[in-house]
């Protein structure tokens, strides 16, 4: 299919009001004509792959092709692909661009990354990107520099079924970004940390805080490759099996069986 016929679904973690969600649309519409933006109506960061429900969700109509969603990013893939769009599905999925790193285990956590993992069990192609924060500035430019680059070669590789693409552009300006790398899922020397502070009533309060360092163990993952100035991109795959694991663990628990006590004789 040519990119130009494309059916291009934008959404995010940020929500519809987010910045990175205009600089996706803007990529998405300069390979395509028939973008379709459904975004949740607030922010839903850190949500990862969560679904509603046990409330309904309520769908606004913003403009042409449009809409916001009161639900998580996971809802929002759901709401366009099976409601909207039941007439004809989007040909790619685009989720971001997220304001700040889904590097390591950010990914774990990520609404950004999730909306496109929805997307990859719906069997459709799907890239999440991600701008590293620059202190608290984003270089958002390098969307547009290398954004058409990443979408053109991802869809000429036919992902297989289940799949999907993480991206993730360096906190520099496009003109100090090395190029693009291909690298695996890295892990952090540190954790995400929970802090004790105050209320202004002086009451104790705890915040989690997203505070890792960066600090890459490899050389080969997606934290190196941000580390070197490049861009990060890391197939995905929606099966979490961990196969070096499989044999083992089907050795120890080898038809075991334990009996169940049943009822004791003689007593009603
Ligand atoms: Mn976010």
């Amino acid at each position: 299919m040519l990119l130009k016929q494309m059916r291009i679904l934008v959404t995010n973690d940020d929500g519809i009001h987010a910045p990175g969600l205009k600089v996706l649309e803007k990529l998405a519409r300069s390979l395509s004509s028939d973008v379709w933006v459904v975004a949740p109506e607030s922010e839903q960061s850190g949500m990862a792959h969560s679904l509603t429900l046990h409330r309904p969700l309520r769908l606004h109509k913003l403009g042409a092709r449009r809409y916001a969603v009161s639900g998580t990013p996971t809802d929002c893939v759901l709401v366009a692909v099976n409601h909207i769009l039941k007439d004809r599905r989007p040909d790619l999925v685009l989720s971001g661009v997220n304001r700040g790193a889904n590097l390591g285990e950010d990914i774990t956590y990520s609404g950004t990354v999730a909306a496109a993992m929805e997307a990859a069990l719906l069997g459709i192609p799907a890239i999440a990107m991600s701008q590293v924060r620059d202190g608290e500035h984003l270089h958002w430019k390098n969307t547009e520099i290398y954004g058409p680059l990443v979408v053109r070669e991802v869809m000429k590789m036919r992902l297989p079924r289940g799949t999907l693409v993480n991206v993730n552009y360096p906190a520099l300006r496009p003109e100090k970004v090395a190029g693009t790398e291909v690298g695996e899922q890295g892990r952090r020397l540190s954790m995400v940390q929970v802090v004790e502070a105050s209320d202004p009533f002086s009451r104790k309060v705890l915040w989690i805080g997203d505070f890792p360092s960066d600090e890459p163990e490899k050389g080969s993952t997606d934290l190196d490759i941000i580390k070197r100035g490049s861009v990060s991109i890391t197939p995905l795959h929606v099966d979490l099996t961990y196969n070096p694991l499989l044999s083992g663990m089907k050795a120890a628990f080898m038809k075991k069986r334990v009996r169940s006590p049943g009822k004791p004789r003689g007593k009603t």
